[in-house]
């Protein structure tokens, strides 16, 4: 197995596919299609501001999945990546998913299928599985347990000692949980999200010399997880001025932080949820290029699209729905997770 292996991602951008301007009125507009079609919408962090603002529920994937799943409406709109929509349907199967354009995809989760995975397993007889969200439902299948960054690291404790552990697809959480356990019989993938491995660890560095008395809250997908943790083990940041979290975790320690200022490595759409948490805050991103293009090809022009045609419909085979979700159960049962990415 090679853990280089690489996927080819969808082209995504500006003119992929285009849709009407939606004009001045498109929120109000939105508003009143989800009420007669009886939609509840929900809206990553990382979404547009705009997107965020009409949502009924804005949050990470795991929370805006419970949501999906206790809601009582019939349908689900779900702004997000693929995999997120899906992980709704898998929690909430009777329900109509719509994802206002099913080709937004994510590098991370494309960065193992379950081919690669069965043949991965076939190499380490009796391994358990542990699959961070962000994977597709046909590798959600082949995996004994799923975990946020929030719990990754109980999960993986949870599992015997002598028991070895295949942990994908992300490297740097995979770092960060072999890092924290000590554990060595923890084998990682080597997938990462091309936006999360562009907040390296020299902008952070250069970042916090410029502003030393700013927080750092670090997600542990960033490339620069280590380096956070090394500035922090030699002083050169005041350890408790490193937060490594996940995006849920980054809203409450907003809430609690005393700090003027705070820099932030995640994609830049957390920024619009951070300044409503804490508006007396100064938050800045480590890296201002780090924007998600297939979070960002969920428009209000599709949004409108989605509520007016009912698409893009999300299905999942019910056989694959079912093995997903007795792992993102599992998940649910230990430790706090959270809401991972
Ligand atoms: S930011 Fe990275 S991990 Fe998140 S959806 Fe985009 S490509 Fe995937």
């Amino acid at each position: 197995m090679s853990l280089t292996d690489t996927v080819a991602r969808p082209q995504v951008g500006p003119g992929t596919d285009p849709v009407a301007d939606p004009g001045p009125d498109w929120a109000a507009e939105v508003r009143e299609l989800a009420g007669r079609r009886g939609a509840v919408l929900l809206a990553h962090n990382y979404q547009l501001p705009a997107i965020q603002d009409v949502a009924d529920h804005v949050g990470d994937s795991l929370g805006l999945s419970r949501i999906a799943a206790a809601a009582e409406a019939e349908t689900i709109v779900f702004c997000g990546v693929h995999f997120m929509a899906e992980t709704a349907k898998i929690l909430a199967p009777d329900k109509t998913v719509l994802i206002p354009d099913a080709a937004a995809g994510c590098s991370l989760a494309d960065s193992i299928t379950a081919d690669q995975l069965r043949a991965w397993k076939a190499e380490h007889p009796g391994a358990v599985v542990v699959s961070y969200v962000n994977t597709t439902a046909e590798v959600k299948a082949e995996t004994d347990v799923c975990c946020t960054s929030s719990n990754a690291v109980e999960v993986v404790e949870s599992i015997p000692a002598d028991r070895e552990v295949l942990f994908l697809p992300d490297q740097f959480l995979g770092a960060h949980v072999r890092r924290v356990t000590g554990r060595e019989n923890i084998h990682v993938w080597a997938g990462e999200c091309h936006v999360h491995a562009g907040i390296n660890g020299a902008t952070l560095s250069a970042k916090a010399a410029e502003d030393p008395d700013a927080e750092l809250f670090v997600h542990p997908e960033c490339g620069c997880a280590t380096s956070a943790l090394y500035l922090a083990g030699s002083g050169a940041v005041p350890a408790d001025r490193v937060k490594i979290l996940s995006t849920g975790g980054m809203l409450d320690a907003a809430r609690a932080s005393t700090a003027a200022s705070v820099l932030v490595a995640t994609e830049i759409g957390m920024l619009h949820q951070l300044r409503r948490a804490a508006p007396e805050i100064d938050f800045r991103a480590v890296n201002d290029r780090a924007s998600c293009p297939y979070m960002k090809m969920i428009t209000p022009e599709k949004l409108l699209r989605a509520l007016r045609e009912g698409r893009d419909e999300v299905h999942v085979a019910p056989d694959l729905a079912a093995r997903g979700r007795a792992a993102v159960q599992r998940m649910i049962e230990i430790g706090q997770p959270g809401g991972g990415e």
